[in-house]
This record gives C-alpha cells, sequence and structure tokens, in this order.
C-alpha cells in the first residue's frame, strides 16, 4: 500500500489534515489504533478559536458547526464576591469564539472523509513509524492479524499524548518541557440549559469552577479538585452542592441540575515536545503539547499545527519547495509557547494552589483586580483567548 502522508491518529489534528489534504488533491491514509465510536465517545474540548472555524471551512467540514455552534462574544470571571465580564467583541475589534464540542467537529470531519472516499484504517494493532529519517518512510501495523506496511513520503504523527510517533524518536534527539499541577479537574456533561449564556470562570476560596456548555439545552461544567480524587466519590448530588458554593450567588440559585451522563477527572499539566519534526516524522497535536484546559487552547494549537505542516505540504507538493516544511517545527513552537504560557497565566490566576500561602493569596487577587479594572490588561486576555493569529 502507499501514499503521500501517512496519518498516524484520526483525533481532531489527523482528521483535520487529512481532509484539508484531501481537498487539496494530496492523497492520505489515517490509522488509528481505536474504533470510530471509541473515538467519538471523548468528551473532551468545546471552545473553538477562528483559525480552527476557519479550518473546518477550508476541509469542507464547517456547514453543521456554524448552524449549531454557538459563537460567544465574551466570558466572565468571578471572584473575591464580584463577576467582571471580558468582552471578547469589543476588545478585539469585533472577533469572537465558537462552542462547539470537539465530539462534534470529530463527527463532521469524519462524515467528510467518508464522503470523500478517504481512507481510515481502525483497530490498527502495534502501530509503528519506520524509516523516517530516510527518503523512504513507511507505517507498519496489523489489522485482522495480517501485517501490512504503509509506504509514503511523509508521516503525520497526529496520535495524541499517549501515541506511538513521539516514543518512535530516538532519545538525546527530543527534549522535554514539563509542569504537573498538584489539581485536576472534576467535569459532568449533564442535559440541562446552561446557568448563563456565557461560560463563568469561577476563582474562589474552595477552589476553581467552570460553568461552559456544549448546546443550549446540555451543559458542561468543571471543579478543581484534588489529584487523589475518586469519580466514584462524587455523586452528582455532591457535584451540584460543590458548585453551587463556588459560584456567585445569582448563579448558583439559578443553576439547574439533571443526572449527568459523563463524569471524569483530568490532570492539569503543560507539556511540550521539542522539535516537532525529525526527518519525515512531524508530529501534531498532543502528541508534542498538552496544556492544561484553563485556556481552551489544546485543540486549537491542534489545529494551528495543522495549518502550518498542511501549508508546508502544499508547498512540497504543488511548488515543489520544502522551506514551509523546514519551518514548520519553529513556526508551529513559537504559536504553541504563547499558548502554554497563555494557558499557564489562567490557570496560575484562577486556581487555589495547596501552597498558596498569605503572600501569593494577595497576589493573585491583586492580579484579578488589576485585570479586570484596567483596559490593556483586558486586551491582553482577550486577544489570547480568541487566538493568536498563525
Ligand atoms: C478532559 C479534557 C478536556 C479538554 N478540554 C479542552 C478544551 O476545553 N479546549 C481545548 O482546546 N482543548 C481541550 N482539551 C484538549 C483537546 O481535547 C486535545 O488537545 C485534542 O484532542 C488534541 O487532538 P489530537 O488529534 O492531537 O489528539 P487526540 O484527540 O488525543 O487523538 C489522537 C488519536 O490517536 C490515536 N492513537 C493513539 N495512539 C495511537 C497509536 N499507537 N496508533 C494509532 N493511533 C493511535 C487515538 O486513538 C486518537 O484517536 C481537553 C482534553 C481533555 C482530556
Amino acid at each position: 500500500m502507499r501514499t503521500q502522508v501517512a496519518i498516524i491518529g484520526s483525533g481532531p489534528s489527523g482528521l483535520l489534515l487529512g481532509q484539508l489534504l484531501t481537498a487539496a488533491g494530496i492523497d492520505n491514509v489515517i490509522i488509528d489504533r481505536a474504533d470510530k465510536d471509541y473515538i467519538l465517545a471523548r468528551v473532551r474540548a468545546g471552545v473553538l478559536e477562528e483559525g480552527t472555524v476557519a479550518l473546518m471551512d477550508q476541509a469542507n467540514a464547517g456547514t453543521r458547526m456554524h448552524a449549531e455552534g454557538l459563537p460567544h462574544d465574551g466570558f466572565a470571571l468571578a471572584f473575591d464576591g464580584r463577576e467582571h465580564r471580558i468582552d471578547l467583541h469589543g476588545l478585539t475589534s469585533g472577533r469572537r469564539v465558537m462552542v462547539y464540542g470537539q465530539t462534534e467537529l470529530t463527527r463532521d470531519l469524519m462524515e467528510q472523509r467518508e464522503k470523500t472516499g478517504g481512507l481510515t484504517i481502525y483497530n490498527a494493532v502495534n502501530v509503528q513509524p519506520r524509516d523516517f529519517d530516510g527518503n523512504a518512510p513507511s507505517v507498519a501495523f496489523e489489522k485482522d492479524g495480517v501485517s501490512q506496511h504503509l509506504q509514503c513520503d511523509f508521516i503525520a504523527g497526529c496520535d495524541g499524548f499517549h501515541g506511538v510517533s513521539r516514543k518512535s524518536v530516538p532519545d538525546g534527539s527530543i527534549k522535554i518541557f514539563e509542569k504537573v499541577y498538584p489539581f485536576g479537574w472534576l467535569g459532568i456533561l449533564a442535559d440541562v440549559a446552561p446557568v448563563s449564556h456565557e461560560l463563568i470562570y469561577a476563582n474562589h476560596p474552595r477552589g476553581f469552577a467552570l460553568c461552559s456548555m456544549r448546546s443550549e439545552t446540555r451543559s458542561r461544567y468543571y471543579i478543581q479538585c484534588a489529584l487523589d480524587e475518586k469519580v466514584e466519590d462524587w455523586s452528582d448530588d455532591r457535584f451540584w452542592d460543590e458548585l453551587r458554593r463556588r459560584l456567585p450567588g445569582h448563579h448558583a440559585e439559578a443553576l439547574l441540575t439533571a443526572a449527568s451522563f459523563e463524569k471524569s477527572i483530568a490532570p492539569l499539566r503543560s507539556f511540550v515536545a521539542e522539535p516537532m519534526r525529525f526527518g519525515r516524522l512531524f508530529l501534531v497535536g498532543d502528541a508534542a503539547h498538552i496544556v492544561p484546559p484553563t485556556g481552551a487552547k489544546g485543540l486549537n494549537l491542534a489545529a494551528s499545527d495543522v495549518h502550518y505542516l498542511f501549508s508546508g505540504l502544499v508547498e512540497h507538493y504543488r511548488d515543489r519547495s520544502d522551506a514551509g516544511i523546514d519551518a514548520y517545527s519553529q513556526r508551529a513552537l513559537s504559536r504553541v509557547w504563547k499558548a502554554v504560557r497563555f494557558s499557564w497565566w489562567m490557570t496560575t490566576m484562577m486556581h487555589r494552589f495547596p501552597d498558596t500561602g498569605d503572600f501569593d493569596q494577595k497576589i493573585q487577587e491583586a492580579e484579578l483586580d488589576y485585570l479586570t479594572r484596567s483596559q490593556p490588561a483586558s486586551m491582553a486576555l482577550a486577544e489570547n483567548y480568541i487566538g493568536l493569529p498563525y
């Protein structure tokens, strides 16, 4: 079997890259170790930057997103007994974000792939990128007990944090930067109208809380929790009570509750692998970097990586120039680090750390007060939240 670009991973980055390449007439095959239903069941990101929205359109997969997604012009910061709206639209000359679940985005890309006849091999076993330091790379895998080789020009490692691509790079040629935060997020999904039509980020002495949504009838709520918490110890009633305690009074009173149908704990970490290119293997999205979800950047960073790699591949095939491919790692990392910084800053500002002393607490309060009273500071927050330019 042969293709131009072999893509390992059928998450948002692999699917988006695959559909952009297909739309540009570049042959590609996606290989995933999981099956379609498993991938679609993973509840994750929900806030899309305008750049991500534009890439979905470019991949011809944006129709349902525009019909059902919720454009958001702002969000609220709640702290110290008050609530302050960050007017994204006003602070960024008319830009906004789109609330649309990762599961829906993934479904749209999968459906578009089926429509365009793109090949995705699900349930592949022992997937292994090979010979990417030479001119004849390939991906080895087993399917239904049969060993196969996919010959290709390039390999895109879109296989997430736990994937095989990054692990295939020889020790010593990759440098890891990592920060693990001393808490996680306990999140639930429930079919109930959101407490507010915009997101609420709450800094409370009991810990951070986030009121988010997937649609006008489906809410996604999170509370900061200790790393050793267990989902089984959190009944729905316990979760709703704790969320109410962390919200401003009028929101706590207005909060509608229902039985949750998804409940999980995610640890928070920042992680970057440098560089993002090794010969003919490119790391894309979570395979190369992870950010804490506080700034809503993970999926959006995966999309900007895809943009840089896709542009480089088009230059290679259409213009016979490798300039874009050669610049991929440096261009992607430059944007990645700014989002890593923003996500770290939002996390530091909005959470209660177990070792925070009186001094650190006063600094956090001063920062929130400054941020919400200074227009330049609010503009910097808004500019980063809606997404820095590609
Ligand atoms: C709980 C949670 C909440 C989040 N919230 C947000 C948010 O609000 N905003 C935001 O922007 N981001 C958020 N993120 C991050 C976002 O979900 C990720 O950044 C995004 O999924 C990255 O997409 P990806 O395609 O790079 O990787 P993934 O989605 O991880 O996809 C990787 C794919 O590769 C496949 N794979 C793995 N290993 C192999 C292998 N060995 N062989 C073949 N295939 C393999 C997997 O099955 C998977 O389909 C959140 C993440 C989590 C976990």
